[in-house]
């Protein structure tokens, strides 16, 4: 029992309001087969992207963005120059993208963002323009391409000043929704802030980044997004291993958004420095732009805002955990000030379910293993306290401490409504908890695939369970050669039959639509990388394409074998920070 407890307080996972974007979008196209899960992936997409082409803007020299607020809001680097070097008083340096050398290839683009987003018209992305301008050839119209100055603790450890060593942030596009968005490519050149780096990113951290954060997306787990993937011919050397095996690899951008790209680093190297003024404009500026519910006025706004990253960290790592995501270099400066998923790197879906999967083959200790997120989210938020700490009163640090010390709680509950929902289970019962953490042992002593056990549990009928029917279902097989697996069905078959205004199909379609069937597992990226460094994009764009609906069974993944047991060579592939 006591090893029930401990898997509860890291592996459980659990939303308020849990409600996968996907699904909101489905509903406010007014479609009525949102609780439908057997509905196409081109049915979908087609709800989804219902809006007027002929609006959107056809011509890149119309697209207007500016930087206009973050250049007047803060001081800029006064230095000039792409020169590495210790930076000081500012938030941003002038930093000019180097073009990536040609030829040029659009290897993926994202239509969500590109038409949803960004209200451009896809045809734009067929153009050589487009090319140039995704790629930092060209500059966008209004656009001052910054670095950012941030710095962060890396592995536990305070490590000075970091910064966008390749990445420029192209400024802020203002959609028709309304939305702000801050435009960045990474892999664009060298920085002030590239320390010994070369400031460009390979292919294959680069498909990665833009298919993971895609599909994070329509995980519904809040992410920065992905416009679109360049690739050049540029000759990039990497030891991928750190072996001495460095070999040369090819160049590649990715156009990233969020709504911003601020993280705890961000504060941090303010408060190291001592620049407190400039902490507080940082601050000010971040909860005007992004917290509208704090009002400037309130001597308590410094507080109200950590308390609400504590609570949307401690919300983001649940789901994270929720979908078996690992995101692999959880520091300081990898931490969104508004809890989105950013800076994808060595990160892993986890296979076989196991609290200690480590993806980053670099991180000897297991440090950012999956279960040790909810710990090193809280020692982030410690952090990101301490940073804050010299523009709150001693009242207000106390209290700081208090809503810290609630990260936990928030956390477990989240855990709790989010794997409740993963059982489909509804109402409260005081077992709840004991049912989830006592599946999750089973799925660890039979290494079960996480994804697909809940997957598969939301696919099976009540009687098949009763049964244990489970020939069509490869990770429940895994499951069943579990001796506690029929103590374990006759309870969850008894919490199931006291939800009686609930058919068993109503059961089923509830977890269907938050139990993904596919995922960006490690093999799948791996395969479609491979094919992406010969140009062939095929691949990438049929992950990208269903990963899009990963909650909706579809032929073409079903026959790439997207569902099926991993291949034996996935074991063998490694991750590492090299990117
Ligand atoms: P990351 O591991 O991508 O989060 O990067 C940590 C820091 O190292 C950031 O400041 C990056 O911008 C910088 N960095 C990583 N790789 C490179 C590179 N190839 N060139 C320049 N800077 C880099
Ligand atoms: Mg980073």
């Amino acid at each position: 029992m006591s090893n029930l407890h401990t898997l509860l307080v890291f592996a459980l996972v659990a939303a308020a309001s849990f409600t996968p974007v996907h699904l909101l979008e489905f509903c406010q196209s007014s479609d009525h087969s949102c609780h439908s899960p057997d509905k196409t992936a081109s049915d979908a997409g087609k709800s989804r992207w219902n809006m007027n082409v002929s609006n959107l803007i056809q011509d890149l020299d119309l697209f207007s963005m500016s930087c206009k607020k973050l250049i007047e809001a803060f001081p800029v680097d006064e230095v000039d120059g792409n020169f590495v070097r210790i930076v000081k008083n500012c938030i941003f340096s002038k930093s000019i993208p180097t073009p990536l050398k040609g030829p040029l290839r659009l290897a993926a683009v994202s239509k969500d963002v590109i038409e949803g987003i960004l209200n451009l018209d896809m045809a734009v992305t067929q153009s050589d323009e487009f090319l140039h301008y995704a790629s930092g050839g060209r500059l966008l119209p209004g656009s001052v391409p910054l670095a950012h100055r941030y710095g962060g603790h890396q592995f536990g450890y305070w490590a000075g000043q970091l910064g966008d060593g390749r990445a420029h942030s192209l400024g802020q596009y203002t959609n028709r929704k309304g939305e702000v968005w801050e435009l960045q490519l990474k892999g664009s050149g060298k920085t002030p802030y590239s320390r010994s780096g070369d400031g460009r990113a390979v292919i294959r951290s680069s498909v990665r980044e833009f298919l993971c954060s895609e599909a994070m997306h329509f995980l519904g787990v809040p992410t920065s997004r992905a416009a679109s993937l360049i690739l050049s011919d540029e000759p990039v050397m990497r030891d991928q291993f750190y072996d001495g095996n460095a070999k040369t690899e090819r160049g590649a951008v990715v156009l990233r958004l969020a709504k911003s790209w601020f993280r705890i680093g961000s504060v941090e190297i303010l408060a190291q420095s001592g620049e407190i003024d400039l902490l507080r404009k940082l601050l000010n500026f971040v909860i005007e732009e992004h917290f509208s519910s704090i009002n400037s006025d309130d001597p308590d706004k410094y507080l109200v805002f950590y308390s609400t990253v504590v609570n949307e960290t401690a919300h983001l790592i649940a789901q994270w955990m929720s979908v078996g995501f690992a995101h692999g270099v959880c520091n300081t400066d990898n931490f969104s000030l508004l809890s989105v998923t950013i800076d994808y790197g060595p990160f892993g879906f986890m296979d076989s379910y196991n609290p200690n999967f480590v993806p980053n083959t670099s991180d000897d200790e297991g440090r950012y293993s999956i279960g040790a997120q909810a710990n090193v989210g809280l020692f982030n938020l410690e952090k990101l306290l301490t940073a804050l700490s010299p523009v709150l009163s001693k009242t207000q640090q106390k209290e700081a401490k208090i809503i810290l010390k609630g990260y936990v709680n928030i956390y477990q509950m989240r855990i709790h409504q989010l794997f409740k929902a993963k059982l489909g289970l509804l109402g409260e019962k005081e077992d709840d908890d004991y049912l989830i953490a006592f599946l999750l042992k089973m799925m660890e002593d039979t290494q079960s695939d996480f994804t697909m056990t809940f997957r598969q549990l939301s696919e099976v009928s009540a009687q098949q369970l009763h049964n244990k029917n489970f020939t069509q279902t490869w990770a429940l097989e895994d499951l069943s050669s579990h001796e506690l697996l029929s103590d374990w069905l006759s309870m969850y078959l008894l919490r199931l039959s006291g939800q009686q205004n609930y058919s068993d199909l109503d059961r089923q379609d509830r977890m269907k639509n938050v139990n993904p069937r596919y995922v960006l597992r490690n093999w799948m990226a791996e395969s479609a990388i491979r094919k992406a460094e010969i140009n062939d994009f095929s691949e990438v764009e049929l992950l990208h394409h269903i990963l899009s609906f990963p909650f909706v069974t579809q032929e073409t993944a079903e026959e790439a074998g997207y569902a099926a047991r991993p291949p034996v060579w996935a074991e063998r592939l490694k991750v590492s920070c090299s990117s």
